[in-house]
């Protein structure tokens, strides 16, 4: 069966729409429904995309109780995820061509940049200079000079 969602994204759907069959939806306006499941409740607003499971607005996908409202709406579910769940959108991201760059030592490193060496800032202490205090390394910048001396910037 083709459909616009991604494989994953589809499994999740389906998963949730088996959900949302034993939900209960009341409608409070044309966009907004009011789902009960056992003893929870929640509000769905279809305009705005939010549920106050807070799943769908986050995730940009719809959740169980969107899906319930969806379905009282005859809406089509894939409306309610974003296009970076669909389909389309992968197949768009890799139309680019991709250059693989092959394994690190293959690579032609000019002369200048084989020499340096560059560390996390915020894993290295500094010679003689114990951490904590005021000015410490979270408020330090480190770089590199052509003189390959490393040079500390406060900001
Ligand atoms: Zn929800």
């Amino acid at each position: 069966m083709h459909h616009q969602l991604t494989d994953a994204s589809h499994l999740v759907i389906l998963k949730r729409v088996e959900k949302c069959a034993y939900m209960t939806v009341n409608p409070v306006d044309w966009n907004i429904f009011s789902v009960k499941w056992s003893r929870k409740q929640w509000t769905v607003d279809l305009a705005r995309k939010t549920c106050t499971c807070n799943k769908f607005q986050i995730d940009m996908f719809s959740c169980s109780q969107a899906l319930a409202a969806a379905r009282e709406r005859y809406l089509d579910y894939t409306s309610l995820c974003a296009d970076f769940y669909k389909r389309q959108t992968l197949i768009d991201a890799y139309l680019i061509p991709i250059m693989p760059v092959g394994h690190p030592l293959e690579w032609i490193v000019p002369t200048d940049i084989v020499g340096r060496m560059v560390l996390n800032p915020l894993s290295r202490r500094l010679a003689g200079r114990p951490g904590g205090g005021g000015g410490g390394l979270g408020a330090t910048c480190l770089i590199f000079g052509k003189d390959k001396k490393m040079w500390r910037i406060k900001s």
